[in-house]
This record gives structure tokens, C-alpha cells and sequence, in this order.
């Protein structure tokens, strides 16, 4: 038993060594990604419940010759804990902008599109330059700040509220609009949603997912919902992947959809070819 102990310990820190040297290779490359244009966004369409292009949601995708397709599960952390995900967020706002400012001048967006959801990290979110960040990128892309969606998460309303709603406040004057991500995995306080200029609360797919086997899940998406309306807010259900899903979402009240059963997250050109045919789903 103690040899298997011993030889038990030495495996796993191997384990650990490897996992070391597989996150510094990614490090490394991570910080030669965007200066070799190695990011790029798709973005996948939200619906409403006739099945029309109401939005978008950009996500990031990198491909490292070296490591290949690596998922944003993986590098978006480690991007946040080297700061990375400064130049890199920025990155991901100015290219999502001129997207959207190419799109709605060149081939129209259907008179049902309402905006185009960004992802922000908290560490992006509390730098000091921000909003001005934010300002910049809106006056050089020359998009229409109400068409932009910032989606946070629950998490960044825990530390300093009061910092964060002064910057929603300023950000909201030009028109954002901004949505909870992953809303019912966090612990925000129902208390402080309440004095944040918020647009959205987007259900997390975890919630969607059980929707058939867990009753408790079924009833959270339920509350939300109510609450939400009571709120004035809109409800977004994310990770929508079958009819069935979309159904009982509909009974309780849901009007907004994504997810695989509408469609995956699509590439430029795919979306460029999508809207010169028709925007239906
Ligand atoms: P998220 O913001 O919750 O994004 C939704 C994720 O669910 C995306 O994964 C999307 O591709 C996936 N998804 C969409 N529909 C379905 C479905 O029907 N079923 C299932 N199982 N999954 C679905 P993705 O693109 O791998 O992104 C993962 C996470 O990485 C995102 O979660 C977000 O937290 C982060 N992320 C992605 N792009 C960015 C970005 O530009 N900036 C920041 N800060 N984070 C990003
Ligand atoms: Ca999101
Ligand atoms: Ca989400
Ligand atoms: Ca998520």
C-alpha cells in the first residue's frame, strides 16, 4: 500500500508537471495571438419565438498553429489571469463593432434585430479606462452604442457594486444596453439587480439542459421569468437545443432563444450569406 501511495504520488505529480508546461506552451502562444491574427469571431443568432434574428452573440475562437483549436474555456482564463484579456477583450469589442457597422450598412439587418451581445470579463470590466475604452471603439467603428449588448455575469456585481453601476450608468447614457450571463449560477443579490441599468437576464443552459428531468429546474426558469417581468426586464434562454426545450420555455413565458436548436455559432461569411437570403430560422 505504501508503494502504491508512493508510485500514486509520482504519477500525479507528473500529471501536475504536465499540465504546468501545456499552460505555460499556451501562455506563450496566447500572447502572440492577436499580433498573428490568429482570433477571429463567429457569432450565433438569437430568435425570437417565430424564429426571427432578433440578435447575435460574438465568440471568440483561436486557432494556434502550434496547439490548434484551442476553446475559450481553456484560454479565457488563463487570458485573465495574465491581463491578457485586455488587449484581448479590446480586441474582440473593435472587430464585433466594425461586424456589426459592415453589416447594417453593406447587406441591412431585418427590421426585428435588436443587438449584438459582446462578452465581458470582470477584469476587463473593473480597469479604471473602460468606459472610455468602450466610448472610443463606438466613435472610431461609428456603431450605434443601442445596438450593443455587454453581457457580464454575476460574479462581477459581488465586489464594489457601487463602482460598477457608475459605470453601467455612464455606458447606458449612449445607449448600451447590458445583460446578466449565466444568470442563476452566481449569487447576486436580487436587491442590487434591481439599481443596475440592466436590459436582460440570459438563463444559463445548465437550467435548460434539465429542463425535462429536474423538476427544481423547471421552477428556477419559472421564477426568473416571473421575476424578471416583474422586474422589466427581457429573458433570454441560452443552450437551446430541441424543439422540446423551446416549447416548454414558450408555456412559461420565454420569447428569446439561442442555442444549437436555432443555430450554432456561425462564421462571417455564413452570416454574410444568411442575411442576403433572408433572416428566418
Ligand atoms: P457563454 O458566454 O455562456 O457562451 C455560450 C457558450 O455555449 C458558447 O461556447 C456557445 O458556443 C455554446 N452554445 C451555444 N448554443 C449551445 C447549445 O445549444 N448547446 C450547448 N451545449 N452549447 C451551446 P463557447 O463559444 O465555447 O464559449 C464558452 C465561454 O467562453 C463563453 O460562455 C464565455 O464565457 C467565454 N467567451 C467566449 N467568447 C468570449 C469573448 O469574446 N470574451 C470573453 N470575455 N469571454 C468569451
Ligand atoms: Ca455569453
Ligand atoms: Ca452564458
Ligand atoms: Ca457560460
Amino acid at each position: 500500500a505504501k508503494e502504491n501511495g508512493r508510485s500514486g504520488f509520482h504519477f500525479y505529480q507528473n500529471e501536475m508537471q504536465q499540465y504546468a508546461t501545456d499552460r505555460l506552451k499556451m501562455e506563450k502562444a496566447l500572447h502572440h495571438a492577436l499580433e498573428r491574427s490568429e482570433l477571429r469571431l463567429v457569432y450565433q443568432p438569437q430568435v425570437n419565438k417565430k424564429g426571427e434574428l432578433i440578435g447575435l452573440e460574438a465568440l471568440v475562437r483561436w486557432f494556434s498553429p502550434e496547439l490548434g483549436h484551442i476553446p475559450p474555456s481553456q484560454f479565457i482564463p488563463i487570458a485573465e489571469e495574465t491581463g491578457l484579456i485586455v488587449p484581448l477583450g479590446e480586441w474582440v469589442v473593435r472587430e464585433a463593432c466594425q461586424q456589426l457597422q459592415h453589416w447594417q450598412q453593406v447587406l441591412g439587418l431585418p427590421d426585428t434585430f435588436r443587438s449584438l451581445a459582446i462578452n465581458i470579463s470582470p477584469y476587463q470590466f473593473s480597469r479604471e479606462d473602460f468606459v472610455n475604452q468602450m466610448v472610443n471603439i463606438f466613435q472610431q467603428t461609428q456603431v450605434d452604442p443601442k445596438y450593443i449588448d455587454l453581457e457580464i455575469t454575476e460574479g462581477m456585481l459581488v465586489e464594489n457594486i457601487r463602482a460598477v453601476a457608475a459605470k453601467m450608468q455612464r455606458l447606458q447614457q449612449y445607449g448600451v444596453q447590458f445583460s446578466i450571463d449565466d444568470f442563476g449560477t452566481g449569487y447576486s443579490s436580487l436587491r442590487y439587480l434591481k439599481h443596475l441599468p440592466l436590459s436582460q437576464l440570459k438563463i444559463d443552459q445548465s437550467f435548460i439542459r434539465d429542463i425535462s428531468e429536474d423538476p427544481n429546474s423547471y421552477e428556477i426558469i419559472n421564477t426568473i421569468i416571473s421575476m424578471a417581468k416583474h422586474m422589466k426586464l427581457s429573458v433570454i434562454a441560452e443552450g437551446v437545443e430541441t424543439l422540446f426545450e423551446k416549447e416548454v420555455l414558450t408555456s412559461i413565458g420565454c420569447t428569446r432563444f439561442q442555442g444549437y436548436f436555432f443555430s450554432k455559432p456561425l462564421d462571417k461569411n455564413d452570416l454574410n450569406a444568411l442575411l442576403l437570403k433572408n433572416s428566418h430560422y
